[in-house]
This record gives C-alpha cells, structure tokens and sequence, in this order.
C-alpha cells in the first residue's frame, strides 16, 4: 500500500513526523508537505505560476512545496504513481464542525478523492501546547487498522481528544454552531485592525464531532464531497418542471422526471 503523507502544519511538524512513523507500519510512505505553516488555508490551490519541492531529510522520504496542503497532495500524487490513500496530519489543533471549511488538514484529504484516491483527515485537540504524539500513537494506529483496509471509507475526518482517548465514536459534522469571531483592536500606532479568531464553543449536540472529543472520545466523521441539497433539489425539480404547476395535485408524490415525460 502506498501512503502518500501530507498535512497544512508545514513540513517540519512533529504530528507529520508522527504519522509518518505510524503509517509506515503499515505500507510505503511519502511525505510531500508545504515548506511554511498554512494552516486555514482551506482548498486552495496555486495556478498563477508554478511549484517548487525540495528533498527534505525526514525517516522516510519527503519533500517540501512551496504551496498549499492542496498543491502537494496533487504534486505528491503526480509524481509518485498508484498512490492508494493520502492521510493529512496529525494536525496540531482540531478540525470540528465549522472548521472543516477553513481546514487546510481537511482540504489535503479532499484533494485525494478529487483525484479518485482516498483521503483522511487527522487532528489531535492541543488546549495545553504540543501533544504527546508518543502516547497517542496505539490510537493512531486503532484508526488506520479501522480506516486503511476498508474502500469503503473514502473520505474522512478523524479527531483525537487531548489526553489518551477513551475510544472510538462515528459521528456527523456539528453544523449549528460557528466558531469563528472577527475581533476588533488596535495596533501599536493605533490604528483599529480586525483579528480573526476562535471563539470557543461549550454547547454540543450530541452525536457530533465536537461532542466525542468533548467527551474524551476519538471522532470518526465520514464526509463527502457533494455539497447538494438533494432535498431542496428534488421541491425545486418538482415546483418547477414542466407542466408542473397545472398537475401539481394530480401528480402529488411523483418525480419531476415522471411529470415532465
Ligand atoms: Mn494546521
């Protein structure tokens, strides 16, 4: 199995190096990460000139981009044939609810199944500093064995607790709540700028991302890729199809397709 490794914390990030270890216990690794930090960097990608990547001395092989955790899973997966899954961490900080938007983690395992590979997403909640990736690993490993022989799993979001976790929940994406918090002060020659930041949120529903690693669980999200809301789809096809409005009421309950044949 070929592993390619990559993760928005940039190349030098220990939680890199930590599932590089780990993930080579389990097949062939390669790590291609960007050269800088480019955390929230969401799915952008680099397409007004071109990428640059140089060897890096890391226990396998690696490489470091000058671009995004998108443009390096596309370099990496280019340059390095039958890559079969890529995995993106371990983030240093977590990627709950909201975040999953900004995520740069997120957006490299995205990048993966774009390109018809699958991709996993793995972050480690840091309320106290720099986790002990030494005593997290048996649970990284418990999520590889879970996730890396099974195509079923195409794309998905995983998050550790801080602290040994008690476990393992499958959960869904906590949506309702946004984290995100535009803070107004002033720089030192007083001129007012904006600081956007987290503003930490203590509700949870559960079953939830965030209310697993709130509760010292491992969180295991499945995602996927279409943002379609089949449901308002399917009223808009059935509101405005052809011939809808006459035969509304006598076709209450059929598909736009039957009414428009
Ligand atoms: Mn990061």
């Amino acid at each position: 199995m070929r592993i390619l490794v990559s993760n928005d914390d940039g190349i030098y990030s220990p939680g890199i190096a930590s599932l590089a270890e780990i993930a080579a216990e389990f097949g062939e690794v390669r790590v291609v990460a960007p050269d800088v930090e480019r955390s929230s960097a969401g799915h952008s990608i680099t397409a007004s000139r071109p990428l640059y990547w140089k060897r890096t001395p890391l226990k396998v092989e690696a490489y470091r981009v000058d671009g995004t955790p998108a443009d390096c899973v596309a370099l990496g997966a280019s340059q390095w044939k039958n890559v079969d899954i890529v995995l993106s961490g371990i983030n240093l900080g977590s990627n709950l609810g909201n975040s999953i938007w900004h995520s740069g983690t997120v957006a490299a395992a995205k990048q993966a199944v774009l390109l018809g590979l699958r991709g996993v997403a793995l972050s480690v909640a840091t309320p106290e500093g720099e986790p002990d990736f030494e005593e997290l690993k048996p649970s990284v490993s418990e999520v590889l064995k879970i996730l890396l022989f099974d195509p079923e799993w195409k794309l998905v979001n995983v998050n550790f607790p801080h602290g040994p976790p008690k476990g393992v929940r499958f959960t869904r994406q906590s949506v309702r709540l946004y984290d995100g918090k535009v803070v107004t002060a002033k720089d030192p020659m007083g001129r007012p700028h904006f600081w956007f930041t987290v503003a930490p949120i203590t509700e949870t529903e559960e079953g939830t991302d965030r209310w697993a690693v709130n509760r010292g669980y491992t969180s295991i999200t499945p995602l996927r890729l279409d943002l379609t809301d089949t449901e308002q789809l399917r009223r808009a096809q059935q509101r405005y199809a052809p011939g809808a409005a006459a035969s509304q009421e006598a076709t209450a309950g059929t598909t736009s397709e039957q009414v428009s044949k």
